[in-house]
């Protein structure tokens, strides 16, 4: 009922998994931040307990329900132009997942009587890969992205933690095989081996996170991404099964589409609010877009 009620609401794919502590996923935590591969991310240092193990996060915890939400454009950006991650094409998914996930929460709530959960979405210290994969929606493949059989990595994922006991998912296993097509396409080397990323040298950090100045290493390596980067996704054969941005919400503005090189270079500060105004590109600020737009011009 539960998933059947998910789909009705717009999502793509619904798993269930038993609350608990994620044993081998904090041991792999340790490590990256040991290495330091989290680069300035310092908030990832914190909540170790919380982001292990949901029962610390969430009184009364019992199950982890994780959701997908599709957002590979229909339409794109003209090829001969800077490009933005498609995940920020639309309005910020942060505020469309949420209200989906309230409204599946209240559906319980109504169904059920006296469930009470919290929703999140990539805001909270929950490892929604991992709990994604538990409940069989895909594996963990070498770009280290959920990757679903069905529907290739082009979606959102977010979860509702919550305190009623459920039928539980199974996980699948690894369908990358002998497949290293992400690792030898990624132009900085962040992917360092299969299943490793070193984001201090992804093209999503350096680009959004990284709030200093990019390290001139970098320099002539990176194409035209102003913002994110799609590439280990964009080769990867699984998404040839990507599923198309459904969500009224999730559409671009027509100008992004349309914007030229020169068109970038000389964004207004005015433009770029009217085009990003509920966008994720905002994390970023005018002066983070400009600097990206700077160091490849
Ligand atoms: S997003 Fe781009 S830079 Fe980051 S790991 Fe993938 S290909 Fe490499
Ligand atoms: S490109 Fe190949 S190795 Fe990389 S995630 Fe996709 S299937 Fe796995």
């Amino acid at each position: 009922m539960i998933k059947s009620r998910a789909r009705s609401l717009g999502f793509l794919d619904c798993g269930i998994s038993r609350a608990g502590f994620l044993q081998d996923e904090a041991e792999n935590l340790k490590q990256y931040l040991r290495e330091g591969r989290h680069g300035d991310m310092h908030y990832m240092e914190n909540h170790f307990d919380k982001r292990t193990d949901p029962t610390s996060l969430v009184e009364g915890a019992r199950s982890v329900i994780s959701l997908i939400l599709p957002y590979y454009p229909k339409q794109q950006q003209r090829n001969d132009t800077y490009r933005i991650s498609k995940y920020a094409y639309g309005k910020d998914y942060h505020i469309v997942m949420k209200s989906m996930l309230r409204d599946l929460l209240n559906f319980l709530d109504q169904e059920y009587g006296g469930v009470s959960g919290r929703s999140f979405v990539d805001s909270a210290p929950v490892m929604d890969k991992a709990w994604a994969q538990k409940a069989g929606l895909g594996w963990i493949g070498k770009n280290t992205n959920l990757l679903s059989r069905k529907y290739g990595s082009f979606f959102y994922i977010g979860e509702l933690i919550v305190d009623m006991e459920l039928e539980y998912d199974t996980p699948i296993r690894d369908y990358c095989g002998t497949c290293r097509q992400c690792i030898d396409a990624c132009p900085t080397g962040a992917l360092t081996g299969p299943y490793r990323i070193d984001a201090s040298r992804c093209i999503s950090y350096l680009t959004i996170e990284n709030k200093g100045e990019i390290p001139e290493a970098f320099r002539g390596t990176y194409k035209d991404w102003i913002f994110g980067c799609d590439i280990c996704q964009d080769v990867c054969p699984w998404n040839r099964k990507a599923r198309y941005a459904e969500h009224e919400d999730l559409q671009p503005h027509p100008d992004l589409l349309s914007l030229s090189r020169t068109d970038w270079e000389q964004l207004s500060r005015e433009h770029f609010r009217e085009i990003f105004r509920h966008s994720a590109v905002k994390r970023a600020k005018y002066e983070g877009l400009m600097r990206n737009i700077q160091f490849l011009s």
